[in-house]
């Protein structure tokens, strides 16, 4: 496979962040994201492995962050036009947005 659907791939990163690789994984297309996600992906001998990181009851949606999420609102957003096409709306990038600069570095 030489491209990959620019929404649906996954970067595989090592522990550092590095990128070694993209992938597709068919059921790991239906994952949304979020800037405060209740689940995370990792990849174990190319296998994808989903896991909660906090409770999820039935009937809430799984969701996964597509970016670093260490990243100020603009920066996520910018990673996130840019790798995926689309500019996220999720609750905590609304309140990042409009917290002043100062609250989010502590200062
Ligand atoms: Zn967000």
């Amino acid at each position: 496979m030489t491209s990959l659907p620019k929404a649906n791939g996954f970067f595989v990163s090592d522990i550092e962040g590095r990128r070694l690789a993209s992938a597709y994984y068919g059921q790991g297309r239906f994952f949304n994201h979020s800037c405060d996600p209740n689940a995370i992906v990792g990849f174990i001998r190319g296998v994808l492995h989903v896991r909660a990181m906090r409770a999820i009851r039935p009937g809430d949606e799984v969701l996964i962050s597509y970016t670093e999420l260490y990243r100020p609102v603009r920066l996520r957003h910018d990673a996130l036009d840019e790798k995926k096409g689309f500019r996220c709306g999720c609750p905590k990038c609304l309140t990042d947005a409009a917290a002043p600069l100062k609250e989010i570095i502590g200062g």
